[in-house]
């Protein structure tokens, strides 16, 4: 096959072992910086450009889209898919699963376990948004915030509205949610592969910080998960209508509480911690799938 990975760079590691992954089961491999595809949009023959010359050919496109480029990264796997390319996760998953608002209501709907969310617009509603998640301790965060960025724990309800206001003063939309204490710092991130977790990782928040995400100085450790965790995983991933996801759960006496469902979940932490060749569960996946004009996300 010949594969497109959108990344932005071939020596990050998810990049560099993908790579690896699809060269060693005999595929032909383009790392394309989505920044640099330019596209035109036309009746019947949707086209996209790389460094002057035009993309073609590809029969699988493995979308590694950041945070910071969510929104003409999106642009273009929805181009590809318009030419009936596969794409590993498309462009509405992704789009789904990058708005934390977006997600957790889809979640909510098929009553996915999940910390008292709050939401709300005006600053007149901001104490009535505490009151609706238990008020302090509470945790807000960015809806587009990612690695811990914007996630902030409030031990009081005037610190609360403090960050509340201040995150107004930004423009930026944020989510109130219920701080769950019980997780004590640590996190479990599932790796869905299709099906099946393929690799489950346990992350501790380093000393003085609750958030435990790795980029936060968090540590990470193979963790059994229970079958309850292991479906939550699953449904949380097909409801995004994402084939691969990275699913954070947080675990609690009344069942795994998912926090976000990540498109383009890193494998270097998880890889390491587990020895799982990820990478390579993810190649044969898309081996098994790739066919052309099969695109149509599910999820709901
Ligand atoms: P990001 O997308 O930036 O990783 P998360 O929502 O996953 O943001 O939050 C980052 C980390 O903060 C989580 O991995 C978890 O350890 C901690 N955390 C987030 N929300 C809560 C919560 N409601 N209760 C307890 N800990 C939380
Ligand atoms: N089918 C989904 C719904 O109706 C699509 C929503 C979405 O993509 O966010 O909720």
């Amino acid at each position: 096959m010949k594969i497109a990975i959108l990344s932005r760079n071939r020596r990050l590691y998810s990049t560099r072992r993908l790579i690896e992954a699809a060269k060693a089961r005999g595929h032909e491999v383009q790392v394309i910086d989505v920044l640099r595809c330019y596209m035109k949009i036309q009746p019947g023959q949707p086209e996209i450009w790389y460094r002057g010359k035009r993309l073609q050919g590809f029969d699988a496109v493995i979308p590694r889209i950041g945070a910071s480029v969510t929104f003409y990264g999106t642009a273009v796997v929805r181009q590809f898919e318009m030419q009936g390319v596969y794409t590993l996760n498309e462009s509405v998953a992704i789009t789904r699963a990058r708005d934390k608002l977006r997600a957790l209501q889809l979640l909510s709907r098929k009553r996915v376990g999940m910390p008292l969310t709050g939401f709300a617009h005006s600053p007149d509603d901001t104490e009535g948004v505490m009151r609706l998640v238990g008020g302090a301790p509470m945790v807000i965060k960015l809806i587009e915030g990612t690695q811990g960025q914007g996630v902030v724990l409030a031990e009081t309800e005037a610190a609360g509205s403090s960050v509340i206001e201040a995150f107004r003063g930004l423009d930026a939309y944020f989510l109130v949610q219920d701080f769950i204490a019980e997780a004590g710092g640590s996190d479990i991130r599932c790796f869905v592969v299709g099906n099946q977790v393929v690799a489950s990782m346990q992350r501790t928040a380093c000393a003085g910080e609750f958030r435990s995400n790795l980029h936060r100085g968090g540590t990470a450790k193979p963790v059994e998960i229970s079958a309850a965790e292991r479906r939550t995983a699953l449904r949380a991933a097909k409801i995004m209508g994402l084939n691969v996801a990275g699913v954070d759960l947080l675990r609690t006496q009344s069942g795994p509480m998912v926090m976000e469902v990540n498109s383009s979940p890193g494998l270097e932490g998880i890889e390491t911690s587990s020895g799982i060749d990820i990478a390579d569960a993810i190649i044969q996946f898309v081996e098994q799938h790739a066919r052309p004009g099969r695109t149509g996300t599910r999820g709901r």
